[in-house]
């Protein structure tokens, strides 16, 4: 059967460019790098060689400004940058190229430096794995009520590396991505059982990575399979930061998109959680074409990003953004928190200063854009929010709350902690007035008893 429809997308480019990927060990082919110093090269090798590093020829031709490099935000976002890591740190690598070191020293070094990064090694993301008949579906994670996360093992990687990336323990071969999955069975018998899940979320590295064909062969499943509570299949991917061609002139685009329209036309949404860091990524006419096929294939497209420094710490920016993203017909969703691991230091904003910011964009756009929440954090508990500085009785706090919760009944319930304007994480808050826990602390150190390990793998894409 044909769905006639597809041949009215239009197509906006008439000549496709191929996908051209750099690494640590072609990146001196990109002929832009020519600009930078013989110092700044070798700045890429030596931190490369500890953080991941994947960049591709969209990324370099259209998004970066070469004459503001290096300290172009979308640079940033993906190049190795000195101050990435700790003068340590950085001056040992550099010796241990300097003399010519090999291979396998050189990642000896590498990954001893990349342990004192909190890489969240692995086993971290074992407690919000789900059972079923007594078998842990590994592979997926269910921590909201709502939605479970499911991990595609073709999906594993992404178009480019973001250099602030939670995920870049997997990116340089750390962790065994043992939480990927090919079983979609297992998926739709499990959303079977658990009628309260209304959205299934697929998530990597980015599954947009995949092929029609791939990603087919998880959703089609989804669909003929008898599933009234399955809602929303959304799909966490920065493709249309990094590889819009994708829903645009790829090979397979026709495909991708009528495979999208068929999850609208069954009566199911399909939402992109589009991952945008910069407006930047916005502007140009293949990002707006693209963005016009999704929406022509009735896919919603919810935007979100983490505010960090180095890319996008400033309210005129964020406002520009999701000014941008309501004149393209996507959602403004989630303004994240920096997660401390990797080149956290070199990233984070503080919670007082990330409100600030959030606060200053917010009151520039027009309701349509208010949709957007945050500042926020996914952290152990939950989704924590930071609502805001507020002067309690002569007292200055930080008033909190929970968006999502490990125990939903955290939801919407504004508390207090002591103000604290250098504090990037929950963690290094302390409750207001003087009290000894925050409400919710007890309850998650039950619920975490019998178990030593208190990190997660969160989803923020
Ligand atoms: C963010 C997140 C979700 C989705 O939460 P929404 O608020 O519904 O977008 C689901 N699972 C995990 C583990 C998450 O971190
Ligand atoms: S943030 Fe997303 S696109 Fe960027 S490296 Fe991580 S998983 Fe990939």
């Amino acid at each position: 059967m044909t769905d006639t429809r597809q041949t009215h997308i239009p197509i906006y480019s008439a000549s496709q460019p191929q996908f051209r990927s750099y690494n640590l060990n072609n990146f001196r082919d990109i002929p832009q790098i020519a600009r930078l110093t013989e110092q700044q090269q070798l700045d890429i090798e030596i931190v490369g060689n500890v953080l991941p590093f994947k960049v591709n020829n969209y990324v370099v031709d259209q998004l970066i400004d070469w004459d503001k490099v290096p300290n172009d935000p979308i640079f940033a976002l993906t190049f190795p940058q000195r101050d990435m890591l700790s003068t340590e740190h950085y001056d040992e690598m550099a010796a241990l190229l300097a003399r010519g070191a090999d291979k396998t020293e050189i990642k000896e070094v590498a990954n001893r430096i990349r342990m004192q990064l909190n890489p969240h090694p692995a086993g971290q993301a074992d407690h919000n794995v789900p059972e079923m008949d007594g078998e842990r579906l590994h592979g997926m994670q269910h921590k909201y009520r709502q939605t479970i996360l499911f991990f595609p093992s073709q999906g594993q990687t992404c178009h480019a590396y973001c250099t602030f990336c939670f995920r870049w323990p997997q990116f340089v071969g750390m962790t065994d991505i043992k939480f990927a999955s090919r079983e979609v069975e297992k998926l739709v018998e499990y959303v079977k059982r658990n009628p309260q899940i209304t959205d299934i979320l697929f998530t990597g590295g980015d599954p947009m990575i995949m092929s029609a064909k791939n990603l087919a062969a998880y959703i089609e499943p989804l669909l003929s399979a008898d599933l009234p509570n399955l809602v929303n299949i959304r799909i966490g991917t920065k493709v249309l930061g990094y590889w819009p061609h994708k829903f645009v002139d790829d090979d397979d685009t026709q495909e991708m998109l009528a495979l999208f329209r068929k999850v609208t036309d069954s009566g199911k949404q399909l939402a992109l959680m589009a991952h945008f860091n910069h407006p930047r990524e916005l502007e140009n006419d293949t990002v707006r074409q693209a963005i016009r096929n999704l929406r022509e294939a009735n896919v919603m497209i919810r935007t979100q990003s983490p505010v960090m420094r180095h890319i996008n710490d400033d309210p005129a920016l964020w406002a520009r953004m999701w000014e941008e993203q309501v004149k393209q017909g996507c959602v403004p969703y989630y303004m994240f928190l920096a997660r401390d691991t990797g080149a956290q230091h070199y990233f984070s904003v503080p919670l007082v200063r990330a409100w600030q910011i959030f606060r200053e964009a917010y009151q520039q756009v027009s309701g349509l854009a208010r949709t957007v929440r945050g500042p926020s954090m996914s952290a152990n508990p939950g989704k924590v929010q930071m609502l805001g500085v507020a002067d309690a009785g002569g007292q200055k706090v930080m008033v909190m709350r929970f968006l999502q919760g490990r125990d939903p009944d955290w939801v919407q319930r504004p508390f207090f902690a002591a103000y604290d304007e250098t504090a990037t994480w929950i963690d290094e808050l302390k409750p207001a007035f003087g009290e000894e826990k925050f409400f919710f602390e007890e309850e998650l150190e039950q619920l975490f008893h019998e178990r030593n390990d208190t990190s997660t793998a969160d989803d923020f894409e």
